[in-house]
């Protein structure tokens, strides 16, 4: 099948499912059809993601390709660059067919947060898809695009591809460039690939990663082909199973999953042990101190003179800042904001933002410990499968919960795979699986043992 006729029929599904789904807020349709078919006519199928239909979450900057951060603020912002990641992809000659969905600058859990509208869970679409990457991961469970690209700050790849039943990876911290990348908390954002299963996954990974000059905190390390961890085997690979993701808060149907899925490692030649990663309960916490003390700062330049929507009506330059903040942004984005502010301001930093860099380095701790013995860590994605929209929509802390399984890895930067694991009431569940620094090798192998 060629480029065009692969494009054209997932042009179609969007044109079918889509009112139900609603993960797009664009679709670059007449464009996504010429660059098709200019592949097509040049012939070259030499890499494995030639003429394959993407899509990319809408904090990722696309050239002359409208990119929003689901925000009002952002409405008309056209960026006049592409992200290192676009990049890669375009060279790669995939085919970029729109802009998915999020929670406003990535900050929720449901992607209810939008400032333009709620994404439909494919499973049941009265269900939030997840989030904060829930477009991208709707898009790939509904077959809207054969891949996407999300981000995770705290689990917005992980947690929708584990509500929607698709494959969502993490990178470590430096695996990929995010030059391009609308900065959330910048020293917990990554991107990362959103498959329909871990072969494609690897695939992705392999065009993406590298180190990236214009990223400075990009890592200069040789990236291996991960297409050759698409092997089964994982004899005599060492598991810890941490109890701190098994305990309270924790569906039983999730637990059982996850438990069922650590026999099946185990009959496949594994060892799995129970584990003790002790300053688990403290990382959501600490999370919700740092990446809004970070957002706080990265959300200055919305001043409506850079970026972006500019109100129409003030007076001076400070009404012309206040206006256009109060417009332009939403609820759950001012709550952060404000939340940053005062974590950071004097008197309250060693308090509060000081205080959540010490659980950091614990955190870190934990995990640094558990990888002197053992090669990877299984635990749930998220501690119940998709829930239904508006059910948190009231209570942010209840919202926060839904991350308190991935957050912890991006606070020690490692790397992490959801692939689907089993159901809870009909609904997806996903399985985690954490690797050490720069050991996304592992994770995939484990992964695809286990697929
Ligand atoms: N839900 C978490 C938050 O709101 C994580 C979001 C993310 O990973 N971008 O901060």
């Amino acid at each position: 099948i060629s480029s065009e006729e692969l494009t054209k029929a997932v042009l179609d599904r969007i044109d079918k499912v889509e009112e139900d789904i609603k993960a797009f807020l664009t679709v670059d349709k007449e464009r996504a059809l010429e660059i098709s078919k200019k592949v097509d006519k040049e012939g070259d199928f030499s890499s494995p993601l030639a003429g394959i239909p993407v899509a990319i979450k809408d904090n990722i900057c696309t050239k002359d390709l409208k990119t929003t951060c689901a925000s009002k603020i952002l409405a008309n912002f056209v960026p006049p660059y592409d992200a290192t990641v676009c990049e890669k992809l375009k060279s790669e000659k995939a085919v970029i067919i729109g802009k998915t969905n999020m929670d406003e600058f990535a900050m929720g859990s449901s992607t209810e947060n939008s400032g333009f509208f709620a994404t439909r869970n494919p499973w049941d679409v009265d269900r939030v898809p997840g989030g904060s990457s829930g477009g991208s991961a709707a898009a790939v469970a509904a077959d809207e695009c054969i891949f996407a690209l999300g981000s995770d700050t705290g689990g917005s790849i992980r947690q929708p591809a584990s509500y929607c039943g698709v494959v969502g990876l993490k990178p470590t911290y430096g695996r990929v460039s995010r030059y391009g990348l609308v900065a959330y908390a910048s020293s917990l954002d990554q991107i990362g690939p959103i498959t329909k299963d871990v072969t494609d996954c690897a695939m992705v990974l392999n065009a993406i990663a590298g180190w990236d000059e214009r990223d400075s905190t990009s890592v200069n390390l040789p990236v291996p082909d991960f297409t050759k961890s698409l092997v089964e085997d994982v004899k005599g690979m060492k598991m810890g199973l941490p109890k701190e993701y098994l305990g309270e808060g924790i569906e039983p149907e999730v637990r059982e999953a996850v438990l069922s899925a650590a026999r099946v490692f185990e009959n496949l030649g594994a060892c799995v042990e129970e584990i003790s990663l002790p300053h688990t309960e403290y990382a959501l916490w600490a999370y919700y101190i740092i990446a809004p003390a970070e957002a706080s700062s990265n959300l200055a330049r919305y001043d409506g003179i850079r970026y972006g929507v500019r109100a129409k009506d003030y007076d001076d330059l400070i009404d012309l800042y206040k206006k256009t903040r109060s417009e332009g942004f939403g609820r759950e984005v001012k709550r952060r904001i404000m939340l940053g502010t005062y974590a950071l301001s004097s008197g309250y930093y060693d308090a509060y933002y000081l205080k959540a860099q010490k659980v950091r380095t614990l955190v870190k701790a934990d995990f640094d410990r558990a990888f002197e013995k053992y090669d990877v860590i299984i635990a749930p994605t998220a501690p119940t499968p998709a829930f239904r929209i508006g059910e948190k929509t009231g209570d942010p802390l209840k919202m926060y919960m839904s991350d308190v399984c991935t957050i912890p890895v991006n606070m020690a930067g490692l790397p992490a795979i959801s692939i689907p694991c089993g159901f809870s009431g009909g609904l997806p569940v996903g399985l985690q699986i954490i690797g050490k620094p720069f050991d996304e090798a592992t994770v995939i192998r484990a992964a695809y043992t286990f697929e």
